[in-house]
């Protein structure tokens, strides 16, 4: 096997530039894609403090890929000399998505995927955890070699050429990293249209610009309208007897400040345990405003220019802009899932499938998503792979 590009682990994309056509997606754009680290159970030279709590895994300081590309990668030291400092196991670059002699795997990570977990664990700790959540980045570590054992294991049933490049150039996931699997060749294939996989998910200039233009005047009559939206109507009622009394009858601001504490789900819930529940906590566009503006609705949106939409609120309340927004518009489209799981055994291609699917969100941007800013996709993209990851 000739030597071959190799992709990071948690987004599936280049470790390297890569050429698209300029208009769609400039090369400022793709710097990010340079810019990653290891992290492993060595102990490089280099580290990032990441808390003392964790210390059964390392990442390292930037890395590169040596020329000739194969599964490894250079790492600097301080002093910016390529390592110099691995002397004990001899010169050379570090080998990635292999087991070495005590059977610790390394894995290559572009820093804008690392920060999109440090994002996602801060989230996460207001969500309610079960005994698969993953926690700390330590977890996020123990799924990754997780995640290359199966391939190790999936490999054992395959032929001597298909086993022989399964994993070679990055960990295979089920989800064949909702799209990014597919050009995976030799080199990352550049195909058009596809270029939102590799726009920079943390730079997004346009972000708040971008959401704030899904926001549509309501129709003058559904001003006031409450009616309560059909995100959460999966789960039933199922008691038509409050079992709290106690909530019902506390004082609206009492109630209020519970609820601040609440994720947006819980609150759809709780309502439902009583008529008076549902009528004291109204799901109306007022609601969904603050879902999004308090940051509880969506994870992904840390960077929100929070203070701009408040001022569009403050003109909303205010009669100024003398119109009414769909706030619970948007709170769909913010909610909505646009990558499904791929119905695709893991040593299978992907191509047919993600073209279907490439149709499949053409058509969705006709509709309410339009996708201003392709960086913005990609960021949901890693978010949801990130989501995913299980204990
Ligand atoms: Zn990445």
């Amino acid at each position: 096997m000739g030597l071959v590009e190799i992709f990071c682990a948690i987004c599936g994309c280049p470790l390297q530039g890569v050429e698209y056509d300029p208009d769609a997606l400039p090369k400022e754009g793709t710097k990010w894609l340079k810019e990653f680290r290891v992290i492993g159970k060595t102990n490089f030279s280099v580290r990032i403090s990441h808390g003392t709590s964790e210390l059964n895994f390392n990442i390292s300081a930037l890395g590169s890929i040596p020329a000739g590309n194969g599964p490894y990668v250079d790492i600097e030291d301080t002093n910016g000399v390529s390592n110099a400092w691995r002397l004990g196991s001899g010169y050379g670059p570090w080998q990635v998505y292999e087991a070495d002699e005590i059977g610790t795997v390394l894995f290559p990570i572009h820093t804008a995927c690392l920060s999109i977990i440090q994002h996602a664990l801060s989230w996460r700790k207001h969500q309610t955890p079960s005994a698969s959540s993953v926690m700390t980045m330590e977890d996020f570590y123990k799924v990754l070699c997780q995640q290359h054992e199966r391939n190790s294991v999936a490999t054992e049933t395959m032929s001597p050429e298909t086993a022989a490049a399964f994993g070679l150039q990055g960990l295979e996931w089920e989800h064949g990293y909702y799209g990014a699997r597919q050009f995976w060749s030799q080199e990352w294939e550049s195909e058009d249209q596809w270029e939102w996989l590799c726009a920079d998910p943390i730079k997004i200039p346009t972000l708040t610009s971008d959401i704030l233009s899904r926001l549509n005047p309501l129709p003058r009559e559904s001003h006031s309208a409450t009616q309560e939206t059909a995100l959460f109507s999966h789960t039933r009622i199922t008691s038509q007897h409050s079992p709290t009394p106690f909530l019902e009858e506390l004082p609206t601001e009492v109630l209020d400040h519970i609820t601040s504490f609440l994720q947006t789900s819980s609150i759809i819930y709780l309502r439902r345990c009583s008529k008076t529940l549902a009528a004291r906590l109204p799901i109306g566009q007022k609601f969904w405003r603050e879902q999004i503006l308090s940051g509880r609705l969506v994870g992904y949106l840390w960077d929100l220019d929070y203070d701009q939409c408040r001022q569009l609120a403050l003109e909303e309340d205010e009669g100024m802009a003398n119109k009414a927004w769909d706030w619970n518009r948007l709170a769909k489209s913010l909610m909505r899932d646009y990558f499904n799981e791929p119905d695709l055994e893991l040593s299978k291609g992907y191509t047919a499938e993600w073209q279907a699917r490439l149709e499949n969100m053409n058509l969705k941007c006709k509709g309410d998503w339009v996708p201003g800013s392709i960086g913005l996709i990609n960021r949901r993209r890693i978010w949801k792979i990130v989501q995913n990851m299980k204990l």
